[in-house]
């Protein structure tokens, strides 16, 4: 079979086509002269397969977008406390070029407007770094993002560097509220140049794809941030990441995102998928017309909203029963799916509503898909408990889906590939 999925993509381009609303971003001159009819889109599953249509090797600036791979870069390099305290993370509901900054500490509001990015920027390598390293590191940085190497249109970086009073402006106000240290015109540069990376809708799909896969690309496999810094970084897209139109961005579409002026927009779906599209044309507030268009389609179409909730799945307690008799018998309790806090509630609360009635019980997680870390520590807490309410507890876990299953302080578990593994064992210390 032809995946339908091409089909779709292709389809979703023919739907916005026609549509010549807004205006190529001009104020870096060179942006200006970019075909405005370029129009691409291109999927990338967080398990690394790639769809893609339209102008997919047309090479554009990537702009905005480095932001927040910049600030996913200084996070891991630097550690949540030094960023914090030189960036904060609240909606600035301002435009990206904006002069504004926190009252009383004088930080940027979040490090998807310039103020902010170019403070991650500075904020990258190891402290000491010079701001050719930084440089360097960001390319390099950005690349593992993108599974390949990234390299400066320098036509539009001189084109940027010659005109960005504003961002020069930006830096100066940065070293005078002592939050960069350094030259603040080797900021700028250091920031343009990263503006200034080329990328094709296909890159930027994957970088998206790579924050989708908790911070590891998953084509090369290669991990590029830690998942905590991934967590952080989807937080501030959501909420920041489309600058004055956050708001209406995160409830019509719901997928943390971010915008560039030369037309590129990426969405990354936790778990699920990396989006990226291309179109040059920009509304009044620098987000490509085609491009919200298509996200919007997507949202609507796909069911991608962060904050749809799915229809509750069967339940996680598929059944109880009682297999052998006497001293043989073996209780066991069957669970399935992927558990996460709620299952692992629900698991509970039916071992406490239905006491066991058999001295050996067991635990089957062989339907089980995945136990998350919360969920790991109630069910051994389950199991501790039943060892000291006088069980004897089985884990039947075929494929250790459940790591490290030590129940600790009086908890007792031995782990087994089949049921009948269990009654092998009754029937071994019987004899
Ligand atoms: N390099 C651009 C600037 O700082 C990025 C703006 C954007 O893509 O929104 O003005």
């Amino acid at each position: 079979m032809r995946s339908p999925i091409p089909d779709y993509l292709t389809e979703a381009l023919l739907s916005v086509e026609f549509d010549h609303s807004g205006q190529t971003a001009d104020y870096i001159p060179e942006l200006a002269t970019a075909d405005p009819d370029c129009l691409a889109v291109a999927m990338c599953t967080h398990d690394g397969r790639l769809y893609s249509q339209g102008d997919c090797d047309v090479q554009f600036s990537i702009q905005s977008i480095s932001k927040p791979f910049v600030y996913a870069l200084a996070l891991a390099d630097r550690g949540f406390d030094e960023v914090l305290d030189k960036v904060s993370v609240e909606p600035s509901g301002d435009a990206f070029n904006e002069i504004s900054f926190e009252p009383g500490t004088g930080r940027p509001l979040n490090p998807m407007i310039n103020a902010g990015a170019i403070t991650a920027h500075t904020l990258t390598g190891p402290r000491g770094a010079t701001p050719s390293e930084q440089t360097s590191r960001i390319i390099d940085g950005l690349s593992a993002f993108a599974g390949r190497r990234l390299e400066i249109d320098a036509a539009v970086y001189q084109s940027e560097i010659t005109t960005a009073y504003r961002n020069r402006a930006l830096a100066n106000m940065l070293r005078a509220n002592d939050i960069i240290d350094g030259e603040p015109l080797e900021a700028v540069v250091g920031y343009t140049r990263q503006c200034s990376l080329l990328v094709t809708v296909e890159d930027l799909a994957l970088m998206a794809a790579t924050l989708a896969n908790r911070g590891v690309n998953p084509v090369t496999g290669a991990p590029v941030v830690p998942a905590p810094v991934v967590r952080q970084v989807l937080s501030v897209m959501a909420t920041c990441g489309m600058y004055d139109g956050a708001g209406d961005w995160m409830t019509r579409v719901g997928i943390p995102a971010k915008s560039g002026v030369a037309g590129g927009l990426i969405g990354a779906l936790p778990g699920q998928a990396g989006i990226a599209t291309f179109s040059p044309r920009l509304d009044q507030h620098g987000n490509s017309v085609r491009g919200l268009d298509l996200f919007r389609r997507f949202t609507s179409e796909m069911g991608m909203h962060l904050m749809e909730v799915p229809p509750a799945g069967p339940s996680v307690v598929r059944g109880r029963r009682v297999l052998g008799t006497g001293e043989h018998a073996v209780q066991i309790v069957s669970l399935q799916g992927s558990i996460r806090f709620a299952s692992a509630e629900r698991v509970l609360r039916d071992l406490e509503d239905v006491p066991l009635t058999q001295k050996t019980v067991a635990i089957s997680l062989v339907r089980v898909i995945s136990v998350g870390d919360v969920a790991r520590r109630m069910l051994l807490e389950a199991i501790r408990r039943l060892t000291l309410d006088g069980h004897d507890v089985y884990l039947i876990d075929p494929d250790r889906v459940l790591p490290d299953p030590d129940p600790g302080d009086g908890g007792r578990v031995r782990v087994v590939a089949t049921r009948e593994d269990i009654t092998a064992r009754l029937k071994r210390s019987a004899t």
